[in-house]
């Protein structure tokens, strides 16, 4: 399948979570065994020469596509969770929403020095969940060999907030 099928897939949740958002529900991909496999080959296809040596997945859907595309690229997957849920000891980094704060974590030995890691998320909004990713990344002396993601929404800029990332995703709103 190729972007415009799976861009018919996604199914938009107006007011949720909260009233003026348009959440776009990827679901309806997850589910149809095809576009999965598409969408996976999609985002790791840019990246199969570039080095990558892990994928960070970032909480929760970005879980659901970056361990196939770990497994696409023959590297391992590391979660980067929101605050409290992993067990061992994390590295935090916060990044500021509309309205206060949020946080990523990641285990202290998820990534070594020098490595390439791709973050793979489901959708690129504003960018400052990616952004927090980056900056984790690099906490661990680690390269950010791109992001990848299945949607990104044009109107909300996210790349004016993550210069010299390289960004790829599979369908955009502009
Ligand atoms: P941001 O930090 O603004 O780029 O937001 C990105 C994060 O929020 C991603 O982890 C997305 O899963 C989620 N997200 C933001 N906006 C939407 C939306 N309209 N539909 C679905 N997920 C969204």
């Amino acid at each position: 399948m190729g972007p415009s099928e799976l861009r018919a897939l996604v199914r938009d949740v107006p007011d949720f979570p909260e009233p003026g958002v348009i959440f776009k529900d990827v679901t309806p991909v997850l589910a149809d065994p095809r576009a999965l496999a598409s969408l996976v080959d999609l985002i790791a296809a840019p990246f199969r020469e570039a080095g990558v040596t892990s994928v960070a997945g970032i909480e929760a859907r970005g879980f659901t596509l970056a361990t196939p595309v770990a497994l696409a690229l023959g590297v391992g997957f590391a979660p980067f969770r929101k605050p409290g849920k992993l067990p061992y000891r994390a590295h935090t980094e916060e990044y500021q929403l509309e309205y206060g704060a949020d946080a990523l974590q990641a285990h202290v030995d998820a990534i070594r020095p020098g490595e390439r890691v791709l973050i793979v998320d489901d959708v690129v909004a504003t960018g400052g969940t990616a952004g927090a990713a980056v900056r984790l990344v690099r906490r661990f002396g680690a390269e950010v060999a791109g992001l990848g993601a299945f949607i990104e929404l044009e109107f909300l800029n996210g790349r004016a907030a993550l210069p010299g990332i390289d960004i790829r995703t599979i369908v955009a709103y502009a």
